[in-house]
Order: structure tokens, then C-alpha cells, then sequence
């Protein structure tokens, strides 16, 4: 089967390679022409791991080619899949379809034959049916169907995902699209992955109610946490003895600086101006976003703390600044909230992170970068871990107090413990949701 996927990012260029790792005949295409000489060069434009060999592999076989020709690249495709930005729209917090409904014109246009045209992207609900009208406006002439697909990859272990769903979601509105989307998916249906078949709206909605969903917990847990520094409980505990109850599970239950990334920001107001829009406001939905803000400005107070009441003339050394760790991706991190703070207030700011640099050396400005983390600690007055590398993990503690200038610890991902900050030398430490000592 041939299959044409417009937008290689996080989502676009994994779901193409991992399509074409399934057998299929995949063409990526990318309005950014820098995006698509580098795959064609065999250079992946993203930090995904496992994605350059996978790619490799499957460009080899011939089946895995790159473009910015869409029209060449839907021709003979039964398949055509949008996975193109939907990012926060100014102003207003909807979701931004201008990308979304560029590419359903360009596939209108183009395409000659039956084709099912698959929204990828995270798109509100009605919006498969918007880009059916906007197609069928364009090319009344065309027999075409539209499908929901949304994806749930997570970076950082996107292949893994993709090719072992928890489920695939297909949203469709005949049997001839539904057919077409089983041929796509037949490796997973084999290996007996669940594949769940719904309409359309039901699909759009599954995967904002998903996110929001683990928003609520992330944030839920972060709320526990605050209280658990006011009432001497210790929140790894607490998400310990909740997560083991079958109900709930141990798992986005680890309490940190607050959520961010490429989704979890963006879909939570989405999902709340939905609401609105329909006139049932997310209450729930709407305070999680609320209390995530909070939960990062508590970052600042902790680190303010810390350093004695004042940034002004601290030199402070951050690890991490990536939303999450294995990805390069820096959108709506916490550091972008953090960091810039630090630097406003007057602190020397020195960060190392295995593979922001590329996209946060624009987004923190008035930073110094580092490779190494001890050389990034060095003369420092506070060391702070905002993002959980493995390389951030072993740390040699005791070597790094010796090189501070006052050794202070804010661990923001609780990776190490009091007893550890306290042999190592460290004169203070703070984690979340965890009495430290100062
Ligand atoms: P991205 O910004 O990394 O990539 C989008 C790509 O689409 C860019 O390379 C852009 O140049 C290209 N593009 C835009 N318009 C185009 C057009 N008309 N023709 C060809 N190329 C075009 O975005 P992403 O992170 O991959 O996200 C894509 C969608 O998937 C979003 O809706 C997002 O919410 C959703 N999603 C993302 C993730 C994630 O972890 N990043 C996970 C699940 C779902």
C-alpha cells in the first residue's frame, strides 16, 4: 500500500518511518525544504532515539523516500495522513488549524483518485469534518473519505510506542475507509494490539480527553506534593502507596516542576475553549491549567529560597532544560518559564542538557552553555536538576560540592535523596514535595 504523510516532526516522520518498517510504500513530505535535503540526506532533523537507524533501514529497502512535492507524493496513495502542527492560537487558546486545513487544500487539489485522508494531528472535535467540507468544496469531483487517526506517541520512546500501541484509535464514517485503515494497521492487528473503531467525533475527542486526563494527574500529584512539604509527608511515598492500588497505577503519578512539552500545554486549553465553545466550561480542565502555572512560579520561590532571597549576582548552574528527557524538544518546558526568571532577576545562568542546545540556545537567551554537568557546576552558588537525564542520574555529588562555590542542591525530579545531598557535602538541599535541609 502506498501512503503519503504530510509534516515530518515528532509525529509525521516516526509514523511514516514506522509505517514503512511495516511494509508499506511511504513518501514524507515538508513544506521546509532545509527539513527534507537533510532526511534525504539521511540526517534526522530530530533527537528521537532509535529513529536514524530505523529510517536507514527502511530508505535501504526502498521503501521510505522524502519530499516537498505533495502532489507527486499523493499520487497512487490510498492513504494520505496530516500530521502538521495544531500548536495554541494567539490570543484565544484554540487550536490553530490554519496548518491542518492548508494541507486538506494542497490533498484536495492534488489528489486524482479514491483516497482516505487521515487527520493525525490532535484536532477538536468536528474538525474531520470540516476538512471533508473544505476537500469536497474544492474537488466536488473527488471520491475521497476522511478518517480520524490520532496518535499517542510519546518522544523520547516514540518508536516503541508506535509499533507497540497501548491501542489505535480510528475514527471513520464508512466501511471503505475503515477497510483501508485495517490494511495499514494489519501488523498490529496480528499481534493482536487493540484497534478501537469509532466515528469520527469519537476519535477527536478520545485523544484530548486522554491528555487532559494525565494533566489532571501529573498536576494532581504536583498539588499533593506542596501539601506533603507543608505536613512533613513525603510524596514518594505517597504516589508509592497510591500508584500500587490497582484504581489508580503508579505510573505520570512522579511529582516535578509542572507539566510542559509539545502537547499536554496546548491540548488542555484546546480541550478548555472547546467547552466553552459548546458552552460546558472544563472545570476541571481549567483549573489544572491554572494550578500548573502555580506549581512553576513554586519552582522560582524554592530556588529564591535558596539562594538567600535574591538571584542578583547568583551563578547558578541548571541541568536540563529539554520538557522531558531523550528528546530535543523545548516547547512550553518548564525552564522556558524558569530559566528566564533566574536571568531577569540578575543570576549567572550556566545550563548543560545532553541535546537542547540546538533548539534552546533561541529560547534562552543570556544563558551560557555547557557540555559537561561538573564543569556546568563549577564557582556555582546553586545547582539545580530540572530535567531527568539518565546522565543527570549518577551524578558524582561529592565532586560536584567540592567544585561549588556554595554547594546547594534544588532537585526538581527528587532523584536523589536528603542522604545523599548530605554525603555528598552539600550545605543545603530542596526536592519536591520532601523535607530538604538548608
Ligand atoms: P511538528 O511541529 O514537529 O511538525 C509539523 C511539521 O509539519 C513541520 O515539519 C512543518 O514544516 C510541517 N508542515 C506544516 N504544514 C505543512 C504542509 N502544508 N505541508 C507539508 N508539511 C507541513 O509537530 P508534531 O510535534 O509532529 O505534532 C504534529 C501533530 O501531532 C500535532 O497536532 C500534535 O498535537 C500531535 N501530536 C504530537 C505528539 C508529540 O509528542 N509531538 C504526540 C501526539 C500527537
Amino acid at each position: 500500500m502506498k501512503i503519503a504523510m504530510i509534516g515530518t516532526g515528532y509525529v509525521g516522520l516516526v509514523s511514516g518511518v514506522c509505517f514503512s518498517d511495516f511494509g508499506h510504500d511511504v513518501v514524507c513530505v515538508d513544506k521546509n525544504p532545509e527539513k527534507i535535503a537533510m532526511l534525504e540526506r539521511g540526517e534526522v532533523p530530530i533527537f528521537e532515539p532509535g529513529l536514524d537507524t530505523l529510517m536507514a533501514k527502511n530508505v535501504e529497502a526502498g521503501r521510505l523516500t522524502f519530499t516537498t512535492d505533495l502532489a507527486a507524493a499523493i499520487d497512487g496513495a490510498e492513504a494520505v495522513f496530516i500530521a502538521v502542527g495544531t500548536p495554541t492560537r494567539r490570543g484565544d487558546g484554540h487550536a490553530d488549524l490554519t496548518y491542518v486545513m492548508a494541507a486538506a487544500e494542497e490533498i484536495a487539489h492534488a489528489a486524482k483518485d479514491y483516497v482516505v485522508i487521515v487527520t493525525k494531528s490532535t484536532v477538536p472535535v468536528g474538525t474531520n469534518r470540516q476538512v471533508k467540507q473544505v476537500i469536497k468544496k474544492a474537488r466536488p469531483d473527488l471520491d475521497f473519505d476522511v478518517a480520524s487517526n490520532p496518535e499517542f506517541l510519546r518522544e523520547g520512546a516514540a518508536i516503541d510506542d508506535f509499533m507497540k500501541p497501548d491501542r489505535v484509535v480510528v475514527g471513520v464514517q464508512t466501511e471503505r475507509a475503515a477497510e483501508v485503515m485495517a490494511d495499514i494497521y494489519r501488523p498490529l492487528y496480528l499481534r493482536e494490539f487493540p484497534i478501537l473503531t469509532t466515528d469520527l467525533e469519537s476519535a477527536e475527542m478520545v485523544k484530548y480527553a486522554a491528555n487532559a486526563f494525565l494533566a489532571v494527574k501529573i498536576t494532581f500529584i504536583n498539588e499533593i506534593a506542596a501539601l506533603c512539604e507543608r505536613t512533613g509527608a513525603d510524596v514518594k511515598q505517597v504516589s508509592k502507596g497510591m500508584g500500587l492500588d490497582g484504581r489508580i497505577g503508579n505510573k505520570f503519578l512522579h511529582a516535578g516542576p509542572g507539566y510542559g512539552g509539545s502537547c499536554f500545554p496546548k491540548d488542555t486549553k484546546a480541550l478548555a475553549r472547546i467547552g466553552q465553545d459548546h458552552g460546558l466550561p472544563m472545570q476541571i480542565t481549567e483549573t489544572v491549567i491554572k494550578v500548573n502555572e502555580e506549581v512553576k512560579r513554586r519552582m522560582i520561590d524554592k530556588l529564591l529560597d535558596l539562594c538567600n532571597g535574591s538571584f542578583n549576582g547568583k551563578t547558578i548552574a541548571v541541568l536540563g532544560v529539554t520538557f522531558k528527557p531523550n528528546t530535543d524538544d523545548m516547547r512550553d518546558a518548564p525552564s522556558l518559564t524558569i530559566i528566564p526568571a533566574l536571568v531577569g532577576a540578575g543570576a549567572k545562568v550556566r545550563v548543560a542538557d545532553p541535546q537542547g542546545q540546538r533548539e534552546g540556545e533561541a529560547l534562552l537567551p543570556g544563558v551560557v552553555w555547557q557540555e559537561d554537568p561538573y564543569k556546568c557546576a563549577h564557582n556555582a552558588d546553586l545547582l539545580v536538576i530540572l530535567t531527568e537525564w539518565n546522565e543527570f542520574r549518577a551524578l558524582d555529588l561529592k565532586r560536584i560540592a567540592r567544585k561549588m562555590n556554595t554547594p546547594c542542591l534544588a532537585d526538581l525530579r527528587n532523584i536523589y535523596s536528603i542522604q545523599d545531598a548530605k554525603r555528598a557535602g552539600f550545605e543545603a538541599y530542596e526536592s519536591i514535595g520532601r523535607a530538604g535541609f538548608a
